[in-house]
C-alpha cells in the first residue's frame, strides 16, 4: 500500500487527483472532503439532492451546511448557514447530505 496514492472516486472509480474535490454549482461553491468523489460524480449528486434555500430561494448543494428551520407538522425548512440567510433566532443547523440531514445539532438558545 503506498499512501501518497491518489484516492478514488467513490461512485465510478475514477482516480481523483484533488482532495477536497471542488466544484462551483449554481454559484454555490462546495468543497468535499469526505467521501472522496470526482467533480462529475459531485455534479449528478447536486442535481439530484440539491434543496432549495428557504430563505433567498437558492440552491443549497449535498456536503454543505444549513441552518434548519422548524416549520411544524414534522416539517424542516433549510437555508443557507450565511449571515444573509441565517437568521439571528435560528436554533438549529445541520449538515445537509444525500437528500437527508446528517447531523442535527440545536445551538444553545442565548435569549
Ligand atoms: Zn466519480
Ligand atoms: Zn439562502
Amino acid at each position: 500500500m503506498n499512501p501518497t496514492k491518489n484516492p478514488s472516486c467513490l461512485v465510478c472509480g475514477t482516480t481523483v487527483t484533488t482532495v477536497p474535490t471542488f466544484l462551483e454549482y449554481k454559484g454555490e461553491e462546495i468543497f468535499v472532503f469526505d467521501p472522496v468523489i470526482c467533480e462529475l460524480c459531485l455534479e449528478k449528486l447536486c442535481e439530484r439532492y440539491s434543496t432549495q434555500c428557504a430563505n433567498c430561494g437558492g440552491t443549497i448543494p449535498p456536503y454543505s451546511h444549513v441552518g434548519i428551520l422548524k416549520a411544524g407538522n414534522g416539517q424542516n425548512q433549510f437555508i443557507h448557514m450565511t449571515t444573509q440567510c441565517n437568521t439571528p433566532g435560528n436554533a438549529f443547523y445541520g449538515y445537509w447530505g444525500k437528500g437527508t440531514v446528517r447531523e442535527f445539532v440545536q445551538i444553545e438558545a442565548c435569549s
